[in-house]
């Protein structure tokens, strides 16, 4: 059997001190994980159980040091933002996992952006339609080298901060997320089986906001590769 048109590339992000590259399967986002983004969504800071939404495979976009990335304006919007998050990869399958072995699951972590079409999903959120049009797109995801937890250990805190141009706008810390990685991975796991080879965007702090051409936009999590892009 082959192929009826050009079989393209499988999506894979390169793994930081390595020739490997993680193939990546899923893309799971959390919607509203820090207090103060969800205030400023209109949202509030109440414990809600955690809410997901997915971005296509082929969104990956991933960016090694010292390149900076280049990321197209995407169609269709005037109200392009950035989101800095950390990004878990899934290195084992795992399914109504508990906080307790959710752990187990993680083979490693990510600087990654969730760009969004923020007038679009406004659109859809208002009119209770899906998010996809807001999140789902060309290069939508866009993420740094994955550091295998045997590097970092399991990440709990440390500063997540997105400056563009050089002047901060995003500024917070892991432990600031309303559910943290385990809780959030076991909440997933009850209605997605996870699989190696999925990540998972786990949330942005506050201080959302849009970028144009040209905008360049400098990522960083403590002990993880920086993410550097430039908007085409
Ligand atoms: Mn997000």
């Amino acid at each position: 059997m082959k192929y009826a048109i050009p079989m393209w590339d499988a999506p894979a992000v390169p793994i930081a001190g390595s020739t490997d590259l993680f193939p990546v399967r899923h893309v799971y986002c959390v919607g509203r994980n820090y207090a103060e983004h969800a205030k400023e969504m209109g949202g509030d800071a109440t414990k809600e159980p955690p809410f997901f939404f997915c971005k296509p495979a082929d969104a990956v976009s991933p960016v090694v040091p010292p390149e900076v990335g280049s990321v197209r304006y995407p169609l269709a919007t005037k109200n392009f933002h950035h989101e800095i998050e950390l990004v878990v990869a899934i290195g084992k399958r795992g399914v109504h996992v508990s906080a307790a072995d959710a752990n187990d699951l993680v083979f490693g972590y990510a600087t990654g952006l969730d760009m969004t079409r923020r007038d679009l999903q406004n659109d859809m959120r208002e009119k209770k339609r899906p998010w996809d049009l807001g999140k789902s797109f060309a290069q939508a995801a866009p993420i740094a080298p994955i550091h295998p937890v045997a590097g970092t250990g399991f990440m709990k805190r440390g500063e997540i901060r997105l400056d563009v141009n050089g002047a901060m706008r995003q500024k917070g810390d892991l432990a600031d997320m309303i559910w943290d990685v385990p809780h959030t991975l076991a909440f997933l796991s009850q209605y997605y089986e996870l699989m190696p080879g999925d990540l998972v965007f786990t949330g942005t702090p506050a201080g959302v906001g849009a970028v144009v051409a040209g905008d360049r936009l400098d990522g960083h999590i403590d002990g993880l590769t920086p993410l550097s892009i430039v908007i085409a």
